[in-house]
């Protein structure tokens, strides 16, 4: 009898995705500050909106056409040229899909986030790693890694799990000097929270540019990571390439129903934003006392910070003591951070807790 054939080397090349953990060593619950969700939760209008959509029998529209709808007009995109994805994950393995393959390569900066790796070797095309500055995305490190075999270039703006940010200039100026047949990726997961006086202009660039695609989530700042919503938007040819490669009914009527009503509570976005501007700030200020004990938050615009520990105090250290005072956080000696300690902004109050025991163990 013959044998099933072990997988295609590129998947067996993988290294599968590993999620922030929800528990403690002795499977105790801890409080999660470990995966950059909504610690205000989800909008009361979206929760009212999951009981009235329950129809299990019934498949979902398929092209969720009411949701794409309301985000376009939100952001005054038309829907034809939005793609809705089961999470934006999603959206980023059939860009990859889509317009890479064997031979091709497809580039991001290191400390960029992990799944951009499985996209690209899950198609098959070899993944190519630009290096960083200081943590943050160094565009002209990444335009020389450019050949004719690029054919995709992941950017998260804001950045997982830096936090950093590049602004518009920087953006359009990658944009110029890419050739127009490689396909940016502007990966905006953390978008909603940055200032909207600081905007990156990734959704104007995807309206009018032909290799442009900006994916958003509602995993964040809409508190549905649960429900895995994500979209994508760009030019008509990109969106059509990625309908016909997507989960047929990709969104749950349950993900639908909730998705729409959470658009439609701008107010909850509002305040999530406001929210963690203010407490990541105090969060931050905190720890910059604690520079010469070698603890560096790294400047960030979306809802969680990297702290570095540089000096005596080390991150696992920390990891574990706020264990002990009952949260988890990230700590990523895997992405090639031992150093690295990536902590969600959770409440004022967990945050001042958090703050204290870090200036605890570092004095
Ligand atoms: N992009 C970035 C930068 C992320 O951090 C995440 C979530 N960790 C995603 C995309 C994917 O999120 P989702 O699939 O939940 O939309």
């Amino acid at each position: 009898m013959t044998k099933l054939p072990t997988p295609k080397p590129w998947i067996s090349a993988i290294h599968a995705y590993v999620p922030g953990k929800s528990k403690g060593k002795d499977g105790r619950p801890l409080t999660k500050l470990s995966a950059n969700e909504n610690p205000l939760g989800t909008s009361a209008a979206a929760l009212a909106a999951r009981d009235a959509a329950a129809a299990p029998a019934l498949y979902p529209d398929p092209d969720s056409n009411e949701l794409r709808g309301a985000l376009g007009q939100l952001h005054g995109i038309p829907a034809a040229r939005i793609v809705m994805g089961t999470g934006s994950d999603e959206i980023l393995h059939i860009a990859a899909q889509a317009y890479a393959g064997p031979g091709d390569e497809i580039i991001y900066v290191r400390y960029g986030f992990s799944v951009y790796d499985i996209a690209a070797r899950r198609c098959g095309a070899t993944p190519i790693v630009a290096p960083d500055a200081d943590y943050g995305t160094d565009v002209d490190a990444l335009l020389a890694l450019v050949n004719e075999r690029t054919r995709v270039v992941f950017v998260a703006n804001p950045n997982n799990p830096t936090g950093s940010f590049l602004p518009k200039g920087e953006i359009a100026r990658l944009h110029a000097a890419l050739p127009s047949d490689v396909l940016l990726v502007l990966d905006q997961a953390y978008g909603e929270y940055v200032d909207p006086a600081n905007d990156d202009g990734a959704l104007a660039l995807a309206e009018s540019a032909g290799n442009v695609l900006v994916t958003r989530t509602f995993s964040k700042i809409y508190g549905l990571a649960g429900e895995r919503l994500g979209w994508g938007t760009g030019a008509d040819h990109i969106i059509d390439a990625l309908n016909r490669i997507r989960g047929p009914f990709n969104l749950s009527n349950t993900a639908q129903a909730m998705g729409l009503a959470a658009v439609a509570d701008q107010a909850f976005v509002v305040t999530s934003r406001e929210h963690n501007a203010a407490t990541r700030a105090r969060f931050v200020e905190r720890l910059e006392a604690l520079g010469n004990h070698g603890v560096r938050p790294l400047p960030s615009q979306a809802n969680f910070v990297l702290i570095l520990f540089e000096g005596a105090l080390d991150a696992e250290t920390v990891y574990n003591g706020l264990m002990d005072i009952g949260y988890i956080t990230r700590w990523l000696p895997n992405q090639g951070l031992p150093h690295g300690l990536r902590i969600t902004i959770g409440s004022q109050t967990q945050m001042d807790e958090i703050a204290d025991e870090i200036i605890r163990l570092a004095r």
